[in-house]
C-alpha cells in the first residue's frame, strides 16, 4: 500500500501479492456521497478490490441512513432489513451450534448485538468488539453486551473464544492479512470462525454491475467470491469446511440497486430479480451472499 495526503494506492494484491492490475469497473458510492471509485482486478488472480482507497473512510459512514443498518429506524428499506435481520439470527446461531455446541463467542463488528444477545440468552458467554461509538453504546447498554473499540482487538488473549464471527465485517477491513491473523490467533484449537460475504460472482452481482449495490464503495475495500476467500485463508493455513448462502440478501440488495438504478417501483423488480438470482445459484453455490464457516486445526 502506498499512502498519499488523500488516499492509499494498493500496490500489491492482498490475496497473492502481485502487483499487476487491470481495471475492473468504475462506480459511485450511490449510498451516500455519490463520489465515483474504481474497482481494480489483479491479474493473476482475479481479485477485485476498491483502488485507491479514500483516507478519511469514517466520513463515507456519516450517513442516518448507514447507521440506521444498524438500528430499528430509518425508511422501508432499513425496516425490511431489520426484519429480515431478527429471522436471520436464529438461523445464525443454529448454524454456529451445527459446528460448536455451546462456550465463548467473539462477535467483530457487533453492531447493536442484538445477535450476541439471543447468544447470551442461549447460554453463551459473549464478546464484541464495534468501532461505531453510537452503536457499541447500544451494545453495552441495551443488550448487555461486553463490546469494545476496534483498536483493543490487539489485547485479546491468543486461543481465549470457541467462535470467533464477522458477519458482513471482512470487506470493510484495511488489512485483510492482519484480520485473517487476529481471528485465527483468538480462536481456540478446533475452534470455528465464520466469516458472511458479498458474493463478486452472483448473479445479481452480474445483472447489476457497476449498479449491485452490495459494492457499497468506498465503504466495502475488498470484493470477494468463494474462489478468492479460500485462496486468503490458505495463506493463512485455514480451510473453508462449508459455504451455505444467505438468500434473504439478493432480495435485500436487488432493491436497493434498483433503487441506485432510479426503478421508482423497486420492490416489484427485486423481488423478481432475487429469486431468480437464488434460483441461477443453486448449482454452483454462488448466492447474493454467502457464509463461509472455517475451523482452526
Ligand atoms: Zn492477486
Amino acid at each position: 500500500m502506498k499512502q498519499t495526503e488523500k488516499k492509499i494506492d494498493i500496490t500489491n494484491c492482498p490475496v497473492c501479492g502481485n502487483s499487476k492490475f487491470s481495471k475492473y469497473l468504475d462506480t459511485r458510492d450511490y449510498f451516500f456521497t455519490k463520489e465515483e471509485f474504481s474497482l481494480s482486478k489483479c491479474m493473476e488472480c482475479s481479485f477485485v478490490f476498491t483502488n485507491p482507497i479514500p483516507l478519511n473512510l469514517s466520513r463515507y459512514y456519516e450517513t442516518e441512513e448507514y447507521l440506521s443498518h444498524h438500528s430499528e429506524k430509518g425508511g422501508l428499506v432499513s425496516r425490511v432489513y431489520s426484519h429480515i435481520r431478527s429471522l436471520n439470527i436464529q438461523r445464525k446461531y443454529n448454524l454456529v451450534s451445527n459446528y460448536t455446541k455451546t462456550g465463548s463467542i467473539l462477535d467483530i463488528g457487533c453492531g447493536t448485538g442484538e445477535l450476541l444477545g439471543y447468544f447470551q440468552k442461549k447460554g453463551w458467554e459473549t464478546k464484541g468488539i464495534e468501532p461505531d461509538k453510537n452503536a457499541r453504546e447500544v451494545a453495552i447498554n441495551k443488550n448487555n453486551i461486553d463490546a469494545v473499540d476496534e483498536i483493543l482487538i490487539d489485547k485479546i488473549p491468543g486461543s481465549s473464544f470457541d467462535v470467533v464471527s464477522m458477519w458482513h465485517v471482512l470487506e470493510h477491513v484495511l488489512d485483510l492479512n492482519c484480520r485473517i491473523k487476529d481471528v485465527k490467533r483468538i480462536t481456540k484449537n478446533n475452534g470455528t470462525m465464520i466469516f458472511a460475504l458479498p458474493n463478486l460472482n452472483s448473479p445479481d452481482s452480474k445483472k447489476y454491475g457497476k449498479y449491485w449495490s452490495a459494492l457499497d464503495v468506498p465503504r466495502h475495500l475488498y470484493h470477494f467470491t468463494q474462489e478468492s476467500f479460500e485462496k486468503l485463508i490458505s495463506k493463512h493455513d485455514l480451510e473453508l469446511v462449508h459455504a451455505e448462502p444467505m438468500k434473504f440478501d439478493a432480495f435485500y440488495v436487488s432493491m436497493l440497486s434498483e433503487k441506485y438504478l432510479n426503478n421508482k417501483m423497486p420492490l416489484i423488480s427485486a423481488a423478481l430479480t432475487g429469486l431468480k438470482s437464488n434460483n441461477m445459484a443453486k448449482k454452483k453455490n454462488n448466492y447474493s451472499s454467502m457464509i463461509f464457516v472455517v475451523k482452526n486445526k
